[in-house]
């Protein structure tokens, strides 16, 4: 661990946090320095098993000796050119994600929000060419897809929208999971819907996976439609369900893919992936990002891909899977305040009866980095390479906290 010159207290970089920044976080009184493998250290050296990921960013924990090599060697080399000049980089990256996904092409950008800022834009952008009246796009009640004007009117939760007045127009929310409103959906707009847009497992939602049987419809009806599927896999890519991309679970191939967070193993980067059928609807001039496509970003995010793909990232992810599944759904029989367990792979949701808030601190006052979403869900989500005894000590300390709230 590189020492720092001066380690200033928690209380000192929480007053420093009030006055300079702009407070739109609610945090936890926690101030990490330092991460090993799965392991996460606060200033004052207190130890942190993180089931969290910096919310399924760090996939392949912190500091894995490969990312950090390529980071540094990028960096001696160049780390920024702009997209007016060709990348070795870029080019290898996005060889590599179409080898592994879908036959099409690739934009690359530095966030989720803007990776489905692209997707949005895409979508107006074929419907105009289609010449569409009154364009569509659909997507699910309860999703998230991001903070941007574009990201934030696909969102179907108006806690996200509200207070920022009229935003774009042409969205329509609807109930997930529940094919009927689907299929009624598609019969009265088909001739309006340019595209279908969701998470195959909602995330900042609850961690709701959407059936396989209503992602099949899906595909079926857009596709007669003429409409393009998106899924947003910014949570559920890059290994987290036990598929490089969780589309990969339910037998289809969507006509794109939105990517970010754990691409970049913690550095800033998001992709759109368009298969061929739509890859040229975005031409010259059309779109486009300073940053997006730095040769820095596009080195990390090549190594995270090679890592995930060369070594045993996945089958780890099915066995560990395994067993904190059968550890959670152990709890829920016996605990009565956790009334569901839901997830694939390591995305992981544990629904309560009572606020999840009040778990995740006491969680992390015992040592364990789990996050509070949908107000009563804790998402668990851990590095997707965790050792087996990591797991199980995460476990116990997760029990123990159950057990304090019953
Ligand atoms: N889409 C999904 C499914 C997400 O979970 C998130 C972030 O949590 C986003 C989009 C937005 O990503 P970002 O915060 O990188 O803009």
């Amino acid at each position: 661990m590189a020492e720092k010159e001066k380690q200033i207290s928690l209380n000192e970089i929480q007053e420093k946090t009030k006055k300079y920044l702009i407070g739109t976080y609610n945090k936890y009184a926690v101030a990490f320095s330092y991460g090993s493998g799965e392991m996460l250290y606060d200033t004052d050296g207190k130890e942190y098993i993180d089931f969290m990921c910096g919310i399924s960013v760090t996939n392949l924990g912190h500091g894995e000796a490969d990312i950090v090599e390529a980071l540094r060697d990028q960096a001696d080399r160049i780390i920024h050119s702009s997209n007016l000049f060709y990348s070795e980089e870029a080019a290898n990256l996005a060889e590599t994600l179409i080898v592994n996904s879908f036959p099409g092409k690739v934009f690359f950008c530095n966030s989720g929000t803007e990776a489905n800022e692209a997707a949005f834009k895409l979508s107006r952008k074929y419907a105009i060419q289609k010449k569409i009246q009154n364009p569509l796009i659909v997507s699910l009640r309860g999703s998230f897809h991001g903070r941007t004007a574009g990201s934030m009117s696909m969102t179907g939760q108006e806690k996200i929208r509200e207070g920022f007045g009229d935003l774009l127009d042409g969205f329509l929310y609807i109930e997930p999971n529940n094919e009927d409103v689907l299929i009624e959906t598609f019969n009265k707009y088909k001739d309006r819907i340019c595209a279908f847009i969701f998470e195959p497992i909602i995330g900042e939602g609850g961690i709701l996976p959407l059936q396989k049987s209503y992602i099949q419809l899906a595909r079926k009806l857009t596709k007669e439609a003429g409409c393009i599927l998106i899924l947003d896999e910014i949570q559920t890519g890059m290994g987290r369900t036990g598929k490089l991309f969780c589309y990969e679970n339910f037998d289809i191939i969507p006509d794109a893919i939105t990517l970010a967070k754990a691409l970049g193993s913690g550095f800033p980067i998001g992709a759109l992936i368009v298969g061929e059928k739509y890859d040229s609807v975005l031409g010259v001039g059309s779109h486009g990002s300073t940053f997006g496509g730095n040769h820095l970003a596009m080195r990390i995010a090549y190594e995270t891909l090679k890592v995930i793909l060369s070594r045993e990232v996945l089958t780890n992810v099915k066995v560990i899977s395994e067993f904190v599944f059968s550890r959670l759904l152990e709890m829920k029989s016996k605990y009565s305040i956790i009334k569901e367990v839901r997830g694939i792979g390591l995305h992981i949701g544990v629904d309560l009866t009572i606020p999840s808030r009040k778990i995740a601190e006491e969680c992390l006052r015992n040592g364990l980095v789990v996050n509070s979403t949908a107000e009563t869900v804790i998402r668990i989500m851990p590095p997707l390479n965790i050792s087996y005894e990591k797991t199980e000590k995460g476990l116990k300390i997760f029990e123990e906290v159950i057990l304090k709230f019953i």
